[in-house]
């Protein structure tokens, strides 16, 4: 099946295993009705969906790519980066502990943000008994900040961070920061590709191509749904140089502001896939040969 559009693979979306809205089942769902062929679930720093998304994938005969989109930083500057891993192995070792320990220091930040914002005489109870329930779950700066909307206590979500907990702010705690090099390697012992997320939505971008373009990627997400075409054209160029692959995805994240009608809206075409999906597996092989991989 191919999309109006001509789209065939949309690899990047996300399910409420992570911050979108859809079930990953109705994710898939969703995809099916858009007319894709193909999708890569790739929920931030989290495989937790995929097994729900597989179950439903194999029954509507769409082809699903194990995926995650992994944060990192720098503890000594304030630049993010997201990279994809596309064709992973979810159920490699490897890659489940690495998560597991990130996951537990995330939670733990997202408590000491609960502690100083209690100090200040901020109810935060409820949320402390969500987050300690849904342990599993990706909880954050975001979750918060809406929370502290709901409850009135700041006017709009930005306030949230301007106020409470935006580096520097009276309810800050850093941020466990991952590497990029350390997440490229996860993904490659479990057997995926290593894409750089958007790049095109990098404000900054000469200078953070400055600190990672020597890393061993293996792509770059360059049909990306809020790209221009100059953009597409650009990162196309600059994988075709470097030898690198091509990815395309939506970022879809469920039907609300600026995600409407998005699922399938950006990917690639069923021949572009491919020619990936090809690449992916001779890239494994590769790995497994050198004793890099070993899924
Ligand atoms: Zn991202
Ligand atoms: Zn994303």
């Amino acid at each position: 099946m191919t999309a109006e559009n001509g789209i065939f693979a949309d690899l990047h979306t996300h399910s409420s295993a992570s911050d979108g809205v859809l079930s990953p089942a109705e994710l898939i769902r969703a995809c099916r009705e858009a007319g894709l062929g193909a999708v890569a679930l790739t929920d931030h720093d989290t495989v937790s969906g995929l097994l729900e998304a597989e179950r439903v994938a194999v029954n509507l005969g769409i082809e699903l790519i194990h995926g995650i989109e992994v944060s990192c930083g720098w503890v000594d500057c304030d630049y993010s980066l997201h990279i994809l891993g596309l064709f992973i192995n979810p159920r490699a070792s490897c890659l489940t502990d690495k998560l597991a320990e990130q996951q537990k220091a995330r939670h733990k930040r997202a408590l000491k943000i609960l502690d100083l914002l209690e100090i200040q005489g901020i109810p935060v109870a409820p949320l402390r008994a969500q987050f300690k329930l849904e342990t599993e779950k990706v909880l954050g700066r975001p979750h918060i900040a809406r929370y502290l909307q709901k409850i009135g206590a700041i006017g709009d979500f930005q306030e949230a961070f301007e106020k409470y907990l935006k580096r520097g702010a009276s309810a800050y705690v850093p941020k466990l920061q991952v590497l990029p090099e350390e997440s490229i390697d996860m993904i490659h012992r479990a057997g995926g590709l290593a894409i750089i997320a958007h790049p095109g939505l990098k404000t900054d971008w000469p200078k953070l191509w400055e600190k990672i373009s020597s890393l061993s990627w293996d792509g770059i997400e360059s049909d990306y749904s809020e790209h221009t075409p100059e953009q597409i054209q650009m990162f196309r160029s600059l994988a075709k140089d470097l030898g690198w692959q091509i990815s395309g995805g939506s970022d879809y994240h469920g039907e609300y502001g600026k995600h409407v009608n998005r699922l399938g809206g950006a990917g690639l075409t069923e021949d572009a896939y491919h020619s990936l999906a090809r690449a992916a597996r001779e890239i494994r092989e590769l790995r497994v040969a050198a004793g890099v991989t070993n899924v």
